[in-house]
């Protein structure tokens, strides 16, 4: 699985609380730590999903 944070991203902070292992957030914007999506993609499928504006992209 890989992950990329899109520069829409509105810096919520919803995917660090759901997945704090992979997303920080920044400044403004959400970053991942590519480190530990593999022991945490379940996670990272919810954050994806909650995230309000879409900007989590998931690919296999
Ligand atoms: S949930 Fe979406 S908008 Fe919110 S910080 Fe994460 S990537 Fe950005």
């Amino acid at each position: 699985m890989n992950i990329t944070v899109l520069d829409t991203c509105v810096g919520c902070g919803a995917c660090a609380i759901i997945n704090p292992e992979v997303f920080e957030i920044n400044g403004d914007k959400a970053i991942a730590n590519y480190d530990k999506i593999s022991t945490t993609e379940d996670l990272c499928i919810d954050a994806a999903i909650t995230c309000p504006v879409n900007a989590i992209e998931i690919a296999d």
